[in-house]
């Protein structure tokens, strides 16, 4: 029998589904498990709690069953990056408001997204791209353009600070033509994907108010971006209300104009819960698990930027043996099949066992590549709790003081 257990203490049935479909099927290839309980849940809580606008940015996970759950939860908004994207959430929720942000695009995705599926809102960084935006729409007086600023990632796990943003020297230049061009004016930023402290978000609002005061414009929308963190092994951060509490103080004082509407684009929060996999391992050498999928399957962050997925052996009798640290190899044939972990097991595990691999919802499953010929099995549909949550009530997970952000 297999419990889950994570920083709320959420607890699995003895037995679990994971062990239920082990029991039946001993899957020889990689199953995705799907939660849309849980994804609904996160859409809810940010629905009902950020004080503004929470795109869905769908690269951390397009699945169309995903994208349809969150649309029927209340995210009306979705943040897309390419022109496939365009297509796919214009095809599965047609009501839905697409903003197109990412900062560098193909002319002829412009053209597409404005003219065939009413895309109106597009970021840019700089002069060429909105050159490129005002060509490709025809000059069009319906734009809600967004300019990205550059911002620190000091606070977040993987970085997104040096390819896209506006440098200090150039927004004001860049805000005033933008503030010509267009119909409504925003102003975005991306503090890096999980973002462990809300002092990321005051930091970048610092900067957003510094480009307002020296440009002097208008500003219509102000896009605090993604980076919303979720649970994993040695990464528990604080509460997303004391996010959503800093990033609110911080709009109310930002000198924009009084109808200024606040985006998010939350990816990895709205996702990450939705999905695990179970896993089956093939061989076991001292402390490395050779395992049935990897870093070109839904362990790419595993295996690239060592992420600690939460994991828990699946047997239909317990273990009791102690917990010990172990490494993956994926099933390719190449040695960066690799995964360091380390992930903790029970030190009988062997051959043959299965392994929940947790939080693949985000950034997991929608990395998957077919190379050297292994693919995803089944997708299973399942209504347990995933191995950690951030969307329990304060009372079950009481705020950690030393997180805790003071203005
Ligand atoms: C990736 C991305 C997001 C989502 O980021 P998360 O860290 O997953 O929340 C949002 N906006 C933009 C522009 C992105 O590139």
């Amino acid at each position: 029998m297999h419990k889950h257990h994570n920083a709320l203490g959420l607890a699995a049935p003895q037995g679990g589904v994971c062990a239920a479909v082990v029991a039946s099927q001993r899957p020889v290839a990689p199953v995705t498990l799907v939660r849309p309980h849980a994804a609904r849940r996160a859409a809810r809580f940010f629905v009902e709690k950020f004080k503004g606008s929470s795109l869905y940015a769908v690269k951390a996970n397009p699945s169309p069953a995903l994208i349809r759950e969150l649309w029927e939860s209340g995210i009306t908004h979705f943040d897309v990056a390419s022109i496939a994207e365009v297509r796919l959430v214009a095809s599965v929720a047609r009501q839905a408001t697409l903003c197109f942000m990412h900062p560098v695009k193909a002319e002829e995705a412009i053209r597409e997204a404005y003219a065939e599926h009413g895309v109106r809102t597009f970021s840019l960084d700089s002069m060429e791209e909105l050159e490129k935006i005002l060509r490709a729409t025809d000059h069009a007086a319906d734009l809600t353009l967004c300019v990205r600023l550059r911002v620190p990632s000091d606070h977040a796990k993987l970085s997104l600070a040096a390819k896209f943003g506006a440098a200090p020297e150039e927004t004001k230049a860049l805000l005033f033509a933008t503030r010509q061009a267009a119909d409504a004016l925003g102003i975005c930023f991306h503090v890096g994907s999980q973002a462990m402290s809300p002092v990321a978000y005051l930091q970048a609002m610092a900067r957003v108010r510094q480009a307002i005061v020296e440009a002097a414009v208008t500003v219509d929308v102000i896009d605090v971006g993604g980076g919303f963190p979720s649970i994993y092994p040695g990464m528990d951060p604080a509460p997303l209300e004391a996010y959503f509490d800093v990033i609110h103080a911080a709009f109310e004082a930002l000198p924009v104009s009084y109808s200024a509407e606040l985006w998010a684009e939350p990816g990895r929060a709205l996702s990450a819960e939705y999905a695990s996999l179970l896993v089956r391992v093939e061989r076991r050498r001292g402390d490395q698990l050779y395992i049935n999928d990897g870093a070109y399957g839904a362990l790419f962050d595993a295996a690239h930027v060592g992420w600690r997925f939460p994991v828990a052996l699946v047997r239909e009798e317990a273990s009791d043996a102690r917990l010990t640290p172990f490494s993956f190899y994926g099933p390719t044939c190449d040695d960066i099949d690799h995964m360091a972990g380390p992930f903790l097991l029970p030190a009988d595990i062997g051959a043959g066992d299965y392994i929940e691999i947790g939080m693949l919802g985000a950034y997991g499953c929608a990395m998957r590549t077919g190379f050297n010929g292994f693919t995803a099995g089944e997708t299973l549909i399942v209504d347990d709790e995933p191995m950690a949550s951030a969307y329990v009530e304060t009372e079950v997970r009481p705020a950690l003081p030393s997180n805790v952000v003071t203005l």
